[in-house]
């Protein structure tokens, strides 16, 4: 829609006919926003759509069919086949220009039993409406949710929040996979402290079910009864469509596409979750699932396909998450990319205050710098937390699209009060830890 919205911008409605084909109720809504429908922080699932479809009709002239699954692609001919659920019937649609923007699709595991009734996936504001709605109707005491990506862990504050008893199961070392061991451990120990239940080094080998209903996880250490499941375990691009249609998708599975959000198929353009994005620290392609680059992407897609000119030039991989007190943060490479990405590096981990030692609401906060040896080049920063810790990510985020070294950071003119920072805000605490830990 973020496509649609800025190529109407370009053209108006007598230049350019737009249409959008949403196999779902909704369009336009906030799936980050899923958790918190589920645990009941936000009542009204209509707050979570930005724009209603009708708005888009009479305001924009953009026709958005619901309830529309676009299920082939022609190129050759410009047509989409799509399969219209409330009419039970099949049509044809042309086109001149196309966008792909399909999503994700939550991975699940071909398992016994992982086609239980109770297992559940979270992907679109479809799938947190059912799962609030079951929430309220069965009331289960327990959960278990498989998988510690941010995803996971939201779900898992969700069910906390409506007092369900929740297990956290976790195949790789530590929950968000995704920080340094070191971080990770943090993580999971701040999970513990809320009463979560969590396995690492676990890995799910199936799910009990009594007629046809989930009844217990079973890891290769044990069997955890439950009531219901959410499977975390990540996400990939949903590129079926396309690469059924010979759009080419590139080495790290999403669609491949320029800094236009072109694809190579002449007229085809795609963006969000299921495209690959340059990062701008290990200069490779990945596949990173993010909001903050979906908006983004489509924006540009639509600004090319409307005549004007706009690029995506990349992303550093930053993603902040919160589990009930707890602020986790993190940008550019983990030590484990940077080494994969060929860096030689060093590390610095401190603890410092989100506000000056004696103030009141002052809040531990842990920061961890990665930086190139020798050069001190930023590398990646982890932050953990709780009120105030991170949304610091920010600076650090700013730094690594910039290429800066430690040295420049920490010369850095960041803002102190009482209230916001020791003198010495703990980026710049970190930045001088980094520097002595490359000497
Ligand atoms: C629980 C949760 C929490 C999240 N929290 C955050 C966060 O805090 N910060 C952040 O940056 N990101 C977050 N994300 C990720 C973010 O929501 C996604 O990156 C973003 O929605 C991607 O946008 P998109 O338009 O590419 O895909 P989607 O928003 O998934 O939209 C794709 C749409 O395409 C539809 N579709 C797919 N195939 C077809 C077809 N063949 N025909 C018709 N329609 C089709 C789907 O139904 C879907 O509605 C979260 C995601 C989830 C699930």
């Amino acid at each position: 829609m973020s496509a649609a919205s800025q190529a109407r911008r370009r053209r108006g409605r007598g230049d350019l006919e737009i249409a959008a084909f949403e196999r779902g109720h909704h369009v336009s809504y906030s799936a980050c926003g899923i958790p918190f429908l589920v645990g009941g922080m936000v009542d009204d699932v209509d707050v979570l759509v930005a724009r209603m479809p009708q708005v888009f009709r009479d305001d924009h002239a953009i026709d958005v069919h619901l309830s529309h699954e676009v299920s082939a692609i022609d190129l050759d001919r410009r047509q989409l086949t799509v399969w219209d659920a409330a009419a039970g019937a099949e049509r044809r649609e042309g086109f001149d220009q196309l966008v792909v923007a399909t999503g994700a699709v939550p991975v699940r595991p071909p398992l016994p039993g992982a086609d239980g009734r109770g297992i559940h996936g979270v992907q679109v504001l479809d799938d947190g409406v059912r799962l609030r709605d079951l929430l309220l109707a069965e009331r289960p005491a327990r959960a278990v949710v498989v998988g510690g990506g941010y995803i996971g862990l939201e779900m898992a504050e969700a069910f906390v929040l409506r007092g369900v008893e929740v297990s956290v199961v976790e195949r790789g070392p530590h929950p968000m996979g995704t920080l340094d061991p070191d971080m990770g451990a943090l993580v999971a120990d701040a999970l513990r402290g809320l009463g979560i239940a969590v396995f690492e080094r676990e890995a799910v080998t199936g799910f009990e079910t009594s007629d046809g209903r989930v009844t217990a996880v079973v890891t290769d250490a044990r069997t955890l009864p439950t009531d219901m499941v959410i499977l975390g375990l990540g996400v990939r691009p949903n590129v079926a469509l396309a690469a059924g249609a010979g759009i080419a998708v590139g080495p790290s599975g999403g669609i491949a596409v320029d800094q236009c959000m072109r694809t190579r198929s002449d007229g085809v353009w795609a963006a969000g979750d299921c495209v690959e994005s340059f990062h701008r620290v290990s200069r490779q392609p990945v596949v990173i699932a993010l909001g903050t680059h979906a908006n983004k992407q489509g924006r540009v897609a639509g600004i090319n396909i409307g005549g004007g000119y706009a690029t995506f030039p990349g992303v550093v991989g930053t993603a902040a998450t919160k589990v009930c007190d707890y602020e986790v943060a993190r940008t550019g490479l983990n030590e484990a990319q940077a080494t994969a990405a060929g860096f030689r590096h060093v590390s610095a981990v401190v603890d410092s205050t989100t506000r000056a030692g004696y103030y009141p609401g002052s809040n531990p906060i842990k920061v961890k710098l990665i930086a190139e040896r020798r050069s001190g080049r930023l590398l990646g920063g982890q932050i953990i937390g709780r009120e105030g810790a991170g949304k610091r990510i920010d600076v650090i985020a700013t730094a690594l699209w910039n290429e800066m070294t430690v040295f420049d950071m920490l010369n850095l003119d960041l803002s102190y009060a009482p209230p916001f920072s020791g003198v010495w805000d703990p980026l710049l605490v970190a930045a001088r830890a980094a520097i002595r830990a490359g000497r």
